[in-house]
């Protein structure tokens, strides 16, 4: 039966791998999901509509097949800068000037233009310039004519449609482009269940977002990716914005240097724990998979304290998306992850934000003093769920949505085991019968094991979580007593 296989795979820590050529096969998708796969993200930097959709349709299949659901994540690309066309390499040495222009009309093998233009009027002398993720650095040196001069800060070579790093520039340029736009609706149309936007600045960029989607009447788990240097400094309200943020450790590299990362990604995980918003630990978590079939010792350790610094979730790109090894991939960050979980700090102290948050909070206590089974938190918009997440209980988190999206989007929440669906009922005495019902029916989970219970008298309003209830077997069996 399936939840066998469910259970062997369960990890409070999650899972998200990118698709991409290798491992766009129906079949390697349900082992993917058999491994322990709990989100797939869609990279719309690349492939079309057509590829995307194809994808989709498998990945559901998939899951019907597995018995499990999983989320879909689409990450749209937004306003990456790039550079045009280059003719073979771009030899560079240290202070060799190179100019970026709106327009590279003349030959000029030092003239470079970029992906928007615009950006060049928003770019200030003494501001750094960085390409090919942050390899190559140089600094403005004088602006004329619609013309950036940069000096090289480093040796370099230079390929064509490299990116482009404007760390210290604030670019008002918006998160969304006309791309982004149609890639959204694209979404939409597919019922995917979280979007990931790139290149985000401001709070601003993410109503930009919310304001489209609502156009559409479309309504996602919306993930702001912590990427830039103005997204930075403008972190706690994007946070409050969105409902998960992602420390994008590639573009981050190159904004800062690599060697400021560790520093920047503690700093985003607390700031989102403290929020109660998930996050996800991003990019290189496995690069050498990508050739071999086993990791570095360095790699595992990455791993291993992005878990402990509190990620919702970590992610692999590269290595499902074109590796030679995305299943073994998955393999390693599953033992990886379940290693550290045998020695975690469960229970985090945190100020309740409300009184619902306040009874998770209880609630989490009261599960560990009397070492309790699990947490059953009953959820339509997920944040019950997410409430009792945020104090990282020892015990698994069961949540029952009243929603299938609710239900798939639980995927990115530490520790939360989306259960199944059930209908809503503003009887809380109905909830327990169905929800009792349906385990013992169903044998989803062992009744000899005691369960605390969390549920809002007015299901389906956020905030109005204010019961909990302990259940064991013989009050199992009450509560069946009466018929609904
Ligand atoms: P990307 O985002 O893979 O779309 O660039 C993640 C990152 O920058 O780390
Ligand atoms: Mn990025």
């Amino acid at each position: 039966m399936f939840w066998q296989g469910w259970y062997s795979k369960m990890r409070r820590a999650k899972i998200v791998v990118t698709l991409g050529p290798a491992t766009s096969k129906k079949k390697i998708i349900a082992q993917l999901i058999e491994n322990g796969v709990n989100v797939f993200r869609l990279n719309f930097s690349h492939g079309d509509h057509k590829t995307h959709a194809s994808n989709i349709k498998k990945i559901r299949k998939a899951s019907k097949k597995t018995g499990i659901e999983v989320a879909i994540l689409q990450d749209i690309s937004g306003p990456k800068v790039r550079i045009g066309e280059i003719d073979g390499v771009l030899k560079l040495k240290k202070s060799d000037i190179v100019i970026l222009s709106k327009e590279a009309d003349d030959k000029n093998d030092k003239l470079l233009d970029i992906s928007y233009p615009d950006i060049i009027d928003m770019v200030n002398v003494g501001e750094e310039v960085f390409f090919s993720d942050g390899t190559i650095r140089t600094v403005v040196v004088d602006k004329k004519n619609d013309r950036l001069y940069l000096e090289l800060l480093t040796d370099g070579e230079l390929t064509s449609h490299k990116g482009v790093n404007f760390p210290k520039t604030k670019i008002t340029i918006s998160a969304i482009t006309k791309k982004d736009e149609e890639d959204l609706k694209f979404g939409a149309s597919q019922d995917i269940d979280i979007v990931a936007l790139s290149f985000v600045q401001t709070a601003q960029d993410i109503q930009k977002a919310k304001k489209i989607l609502k156009k559409i009447d479309f309504n996602p788990m919306i993930v702001a990716k912590i990427e830039t240097g103005m997204a930075l400094e403008n972190l706690n309200s994007i946070m409050s914005e969105s409902h998960g943020v992602m420390v994008a450790r590639g573009d981050l590299g190159a904004e800062f240097g690599v060697t400021k990362l560790p520093r920047i990604q503690k700093r985003i995980i607390a700031a989102a724990n403290r929020a109660n918003k998930p996050v996800i630990t991003a990019t290189q978590m496995l690069t050498s998979m990508k050739e071999n079939p086993f990791p570095t010792r360095a790699e595992v350790s990455d791993i291993a304290n992005a878990v402990y610094d509190g990620s919702d979730a970590v992610m692999l790109s590269d290595e499902t998306a074109v590796g030679s090894y995305p299943i073994q991939a998955v393999q390693v960050l599953h033992d990886s992850i379940k290693d550290v979980e045998k020695e975690y700090p469960y229970v985090k102290e945190f100020m309740p934000e409300n009184s619902s948050d306040a009874v998770a909070k209880a609630a989490v206590q009261l599960a560990s003093s009397l070492k309790k089974e699990a947490l059953v938190a009953f959820t339509t918009s997920g944040y019950s769920a997410k409430a009792l997440s945020r104090y990282r209980p020892q015990v698994n988190i069961y949540a029952i949505s009243h929603s299938l999206k609710t239900h798939r989007q639980l995927n990115l929440v530490w520790g939360v085991q989306p259960l199944f669906v059930m209908k809503e009922s503003d009887n809380p005495s109905k909830l327990l019968y169905d929800f009792v019902h349906k385990i013992i029916e169903e044998k989803y989970i062992d009744i000899s094991k005691r369960f605390v219970l969390t549920m809002g008298s007015a299901t389906g309003k956020k905030g109005s979580t204010n019961f909990i209830r302990l259940l064991d077997k013989e009050s199992m069996k009450s509560v069946l007593k009466y018929r609904f």
